[in-house]
């Protein structure tokens, strides 16, 4: 069980709160994809939920265990980022390994996760490539895979298709469905792309001013959005 569970999270920078008191519950193994606008709290959420920042009042819980406090490593997540950094001198292979080394897991499952990544990503015929050598779409595959290796119980995507171009996004898109459907692990995801939104998710969390505005499935939202905000974000598609 991996659900995550956020109760009065507050995030104050300096004098300035840009979280007041958010409530947000994600079921266990549920696509719920964070939208809404630029400034409005997503990527600082995402963090807290992966440790890379702590909130100033609230707690986290994931799988059941109070994770306010605990390090990245000990969360049981994994996060991809918009700008995903690959090493440019190692192999794709070398690069999805690069963390599992790191970890210290034995050689021999290392090899069997690397391979189930690849085959997962259909990246099988690009191990021995290295980055440079990749389109923009099998770079942030690769990027994912890396995250795959891990095992995490909670996948958290931070913009991850923003750099990638229309037709690489919506190929990109149907990857990331298959692999929900495949792994089956949670997933919390950021995007600006409302066409991501309703086609990815089970749950939408729309965002404004550090608030949630409205939390339902896609067509809850697009049928009955609770504001004019809402609605310009979901139920209006351009
Ligand atoms: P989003 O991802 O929705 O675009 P962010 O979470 O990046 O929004 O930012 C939310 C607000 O918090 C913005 O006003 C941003 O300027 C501010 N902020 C984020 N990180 C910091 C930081 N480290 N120091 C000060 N302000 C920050
Ligand atoms: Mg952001």
């Amino acid at each position: 069980m991996a659900d995550v569970q956020l109760t009065g999270i507050t995030k104050t920078f300096g004098a300035v709160t840009v979280i007041p008191d958010l409530n947000l519950s994600v079921p266990d193994g549920s696509f719920t994809v964070l939208v809404g606008p630029s400034g409005c709290g997503k990527s600082t959420l995402l963090r807290m939920i992966a440790g890379l920042e702590s909130p100033t009042a609230g707690g986290i819980r994931i799988g059941g265990t109070d994770v306010t406090d605990a390090e990245p490593s000990d969360r049981g997540i994994s996060m991809v980022f918009q700008s995903y950094a690959l090493y440019p001198h190692m192999t794709v292979a070398q690069n999805i390994d690069f963390g599992l080394r790191l970890a210290k897991v034995p050689a021999a499952e290392r090899a069997a996760r690397v391979s189930e990544a690849a085959r997962i990503l259909s990246l099988e015929a690009y191990l021995d490539r290295k980055p440079g050598q990749l389109s923009g779409g099998q770079r942030q595959r690769v990027a994912i895979g890396r995250s795959i290796v891990r095992h995490p119980e909670v996948f958290l995507f931070d913009e991850p298709l923003s750099n990638l171009d229309a037709a690489l996004r919506t190929q990109m898109r149907v990857e990331l469905a298959q692999l929900h459907q495949s792994i089956g692990a949670t997933m919390i995801y950021v995007t600006h792309d409302q066409v991501e939104a309703m086609t990815l998710a089970d749950q939408i969390v729309v965002m404004k001013d550090g608030h949630i505005e409205q939390v339902g499935a896609p067509m809850e939202l697009y049928d009955r959005p609770a504001s004019e905000f809402v609605a310009s974000f979901i139920g209006s598609p351009k």
